[in-house]
């Protein structure tokens, strides 16, 4: 098992082997219309490969635009067409927040969401792929839990002197 705390989704240092796929071949791959908010959409999920609100994904392309602005609900509606599609993943918590994240290129992963901070923790667990295997052989319905997510509380939100999950450094 690896456990990943992905704050609000920093490059975590993951390299590519293959050069990934352009970003115009993947808005089309999908059916959709490449446009320029939907490219910059893309490309920022892509570049920071975390899970982000739809104001953080504004703000950053924001930040890059300051000669030709854009406008946020430009940005929310390119984000609703990929999501539609499945471009781009999201991760509803209990408090009402949507986190995206690129859904290509990631291998299965399940998340911890807390219900207090909004943190958002990602870990693969092979319990998870066994209990897919077990539905559907008992089943056959084929559950899709690539992208489970479980809210909750994280060490830090618990009440009490509960002690950080983190292992002391040696
Ligand atoms: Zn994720
Ligand atoms: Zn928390």
């Amino acid at each position: 098992m690896t456990l990943t705390d992905l704050g609000t989704g920093a490059d975590r240092g993951r390299t590519m082997s293959e050069t990934p796929e352009p970003i115009d071949d993947v808005i089309r791959a999908a059916g959709l219309r490449r446009t320029t908010p939907r490219a910059l959409v893309l490309r920022t999920l892509r570049s920071t490969r975390g899970h982000l609100t739809a104001s953080e994904i504004f703000e950053q392309i924001d930040a890059e635009r300051s000669e030709e602005p854009i406008a946020q609900s430009t940005v929310y509606r390119a984000l609703e067409a990929l999501e539609a599609k499945g471009v781009v993943s999201a991760l509803r918590s209990r408090s009402g927040e949507t986190r995206y994240e690129w859904a290509p290129e990631r291998p299965g992963h399940h998340h911890l969401l807390c219900n207090a901070c909004g943190g958002v923790m990602e870990l693969d667990l092979d319990t998870v792929r066994e209990l897919a295997e077990e539905i559907e052989e008992r089943t056959g319905f084929q559950p899709d839990i690539r992208h489970l997510a479980i809210d909750g509380l994280c060490s830090h939100c618990q009440p009490g002197d509960a002690a950080p999950a983190t292992p002391p450094s040696s």
